[in-house]
């Protein structure tokens, strides 16, 4: 009995939430601080994907060329490594989906996976950054982080995939009404205040 009220307790007061918008637009950065503050667990799949590069796994190795090209991994192995890692997650405060969902398919597939736990997206953050501000924040992330994926050419790719395949995932939020768009130029407490504003509100 007192578990099930736990738990009932637990889902109620869950908070999901999409962290959004094109690379560079600060995700991580902003995931960072919503994770210290809310105690959200926090999951990007692209870092999930580079930890399988990294450890030469099967999958790892049919991605990695991807990767490098700035493509998407097929909307299949993605949903499946995050619903292998949902499965694994139980008593959290909530989750916050950092580069999941960057398809309508794989907006509908969270949508899915979270319903059968009775939970949904409560909002999704969408950072807005203009497209000469993201290839700079990129070029100098690629000097310091020595990411294969930062280079001219593939940042180029890579913020092209986002306007033509990523950025309708907006629509789908904007009809769940649960879409907000931040601007994410700016400092980064600035910023953060103004997610903070919004996460309040759940
Ligand atoms: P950024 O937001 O800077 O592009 P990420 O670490 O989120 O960086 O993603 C790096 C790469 O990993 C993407 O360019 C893409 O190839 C792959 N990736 C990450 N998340 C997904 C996803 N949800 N669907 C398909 N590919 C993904």
């Amino acid at each position: 009995m007192l578990q099930t009220i736990r738990c009932i307790y637990i889902t109620i007061n869950m908070k999901n939430i999409v962290i959004f918008g094109p690379p560079g637009s600060g995700k991580g950065t902003q995931s960072n601080h919503i994770i210290n503050k809310y105690q959200l667990t926090h999951v990007s799949t692209g870092d999930v994907i580079r930890s399988e590069i990294k450890a030469k796994s099967e999958i790892g190795q049919q991605v990695e060329s991807l990767i490098e090209n700035g493509q998407l991994v097929p909307d299949q192995l993605i949903v499946e490594l995050l619903a292998e890692w949902l499965e694994k997650q139980n008593d959290s405060n909530g989750i916050i989906f950092d580069g999941f969902p960057r398809t309508t398919n794989q907006a509908v597939a969270l949508k899915q996976m979270l319903q059968k736990q009775g939970q949904d997206v409560d909002l999704m953050l969408s950072l807005e950054v203009p497209k000469e501000e993201l290839v700079s924040r990129l070029v100098k992330r690629g000097q310091d982080s020595g990411r294969s994926d930062d280079n001219l050419a593939t940042i180029e790719k890579r913020i092209t995939v986002y306007e033509e395949v990523t950025a309708p995932v907006i629509d789908f939020y904007k009809k769940e009404n649960t879409y907000v768009s931040i601007n994410g130029v700016g400092s980064e407490k600035e910023i953060f205040a103004t997610i903070c504003s919004h996460i309040d509100t759940l």
